[in-house]
């Protein structure tokens, strides 16, 4: 298998980082995680968009063009002969003696790819997952899709040694998301998930969800929601690049629509799938 290393793309067991990356000395870096389905990116456009702004807001500039990047990913997915599947990105900082403040000299920011081949969740996507609910410990800036994962890991890890898919994240009282997806709730028949602000990450499956929404007139609403709206809620799912439209019917033990995945998650099931199909064809 080959990845993507500074421009090149070369043998993956070839791809080496420094110990003085800062990306693994601080997690001074950003991400992006692209669904390949049909050999085909799934809105590559997006995700391209967010890395760009997740650096700029960290102070890292892409020193390529996102036509050579997208060029590069392109031949990747070829290269390692990729059909279903991702490709993790990642941006850091660059190689410099450990010191917090940036490097004053020119320092050339590492970027990494890989592909990973991963089947759709058609399980999950079937009958639901089960959750549980965690205090989000995290940073103010969850906005940034940032290396430093921690509070992520630990909410996720709590949610697997329970045996359950996600873990729903509380600041307070409210609803944030979960610990790698975007949370949300169905009201009589309305649409309701966390507006997009530095609590949240700006998921591009939340986007494409409130997009079809939007076209197919259900009604949204995009603001904060809290405890008792989730555990009243008519019915649950989250969404993330890798669990696409997944149904939530258990949070904490309790089941959400009697444990039945909800007519309107199914609805947005259908209208995502059609947008895969219209992207990267059945
Ligand atoms: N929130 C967090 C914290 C995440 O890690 C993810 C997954 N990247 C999401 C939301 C969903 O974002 P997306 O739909 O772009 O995968």
């Amino acid at each position: 298998k080959f990845a993507i290393l500074n421009g090149e793309i070369i043998e993956r067991s070839q791809a080496k980082v420094d110990v003085e990356d800062r990306g693994y000395q601080f997690g001074d870096g950003v991400y992006e995680v692209i669904r390949v389905y049909n050999g085909k990116m799934f809105t590559a456009k997006e995700h391209l968009y967010r890395f760009v702004r997740s650096a700029d807001s960290i102070g890292i500039t892409l020193p390529y063009k996102d036509e050579q990047l997208l060029e590069l990913l392109e031949t990747l997915i070829v290269k390692n002969n990729l059909q279903t599947g991702i490709i993790y990105m990642q941006i850091t900082r660059g190689v410099a003696p450990r010191n917090h403040a940036f490097p004053t000299g020119k320092v050339i920011p590492a970027l990494v790819a890989y592909t990973k081949e991963i089947n759709r969740p058609v399980e999950g996507l079937k009958t639901g997952v089960t959750t549980i609910l965690t205090e989000d410990i995290r940073w103010l800036r969850c906005d940034i899709k940032s290396l430093n994962l921690l509070g992520n890991l630990l909410a996720k890890q709590k949610a697997s040694e329970k045996g359950c898919f996600e873990a729903i994240q509380l600041r307070g009282n409210d609803v944030t998301e979960g610990s790698s997806s975007n949370i949300f709730i169905v009201k009589n028949g309305v649409v309701i998930t966390h507006e997009s602000n530095h609590f949240i990450l700006k998921g591009i499956t939340k986007d494409v969800i409130l997009q079809v929404c939007s076209d197919n007139g259900l009604p949204v609403e995009e603001r904060t929601f809290c405890l008792a709206e989730l555990e009243q809620a008519d019915e649950v799912f989250l969404s993330s690049t890798t669990a696409e439209v997944m149904p939530i019917v258990e949070i904490e033990g309790n089941k959400v629509n009697g444990g039945a995945v909800g007519s309107i998650t199914r609805k947005l099931q259908e209208l995502f799938e059609q947008e895969i199909e219209t992207q990267c064809g059945s």
